[in-house]
């Protein structure tokens, strides 16, 4: 009895001469067939979206490392091509960042906890216990870095979105008060450390 691995071996090696004895039939065939040929690439790919994206995900890592200065090369001058696009992709990502990390922090709204002010360009994250400084200090992040850092951490506690004028506010009525007197976390969540609606 043959088993089926030995079938299978068996298949593919007819298979292999014949298209050997047939070297074009198949690119022919597909010539005549464009509409089918799409349509079965079409479906295939939608099949194995997966294994195709991690196929070439590693291949293209494994031609990285293999010629480093090509790849090195490459990246440059892909950069200086497409500068413009690259800027404009970067700059709508950051924008959409912001806009979901500051919506998150401002209790599904995109606009500042205290006053509802919703432009763009004037709301900012507020470390609700005012240790921005140390944490700018500790790990450099500010900015686009630090809503990046933010989404990959889940979100952490502790952050609000404010726009620029109650952060001022803000700031100046902890100016206020002894530095060891500044509200905790806790505080802050409970309301005790108040931000006049200026509105
Ligand atoms: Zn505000």
């Amino acid at each position: 009895m043959i088993d089926n691995n030995d079938r299978e071996v068996k298949r593919r090696e007819a298979r292999k001469r014949w298209s050997d004895k047939n070297p074009n039939y198949s690119r022919e065939w597909a010539l005549k067939n464009k509409e089918k040929t799409r349509k079965y690439l079409q479906d295939y790919r939608a099949k194995n979206l997966e294994r195709i994206r991690e196929i070439s995900r590693l291949s293209a890592q494994a031609w990285r490392k293999k010629y480093p200065d090509k790849s090195k090369q490459g990246a440059l001058e892909y950069y200086y091509k497409n500068v413009e696009k690259i800027r404009l992709r970067r700059r709508v990502g950051a924008q959409e960042l912001k806009k979901n990390l500051l919506t998150h922090y401002g209790n599904a709204e995109y606009a500042c906890v205290t006053c509802g002010e919703s432009r763009s360009a004037c709301l900012s994250l507020d470390h609700i216990n005012n240790n921005g400084y140390l944490g700018r200090k500790e790990n450099g992040l500010s900015g686009t870095r630090l809503y990046q850092y933010l989404k990959a951490n889940n979100y952490p506690k502790g952050f609000q979105t404010l726009c620029m004028n109650c952060q001022f506010i803000k700031r100046e009525e902890c100016r206020e008060k002894p530095l060891k007197q500044l509200p905790s976390l806790i505080e802050l969540a409970n309301g005790n450390c108040k931000i006049p609606n200026i509105y």
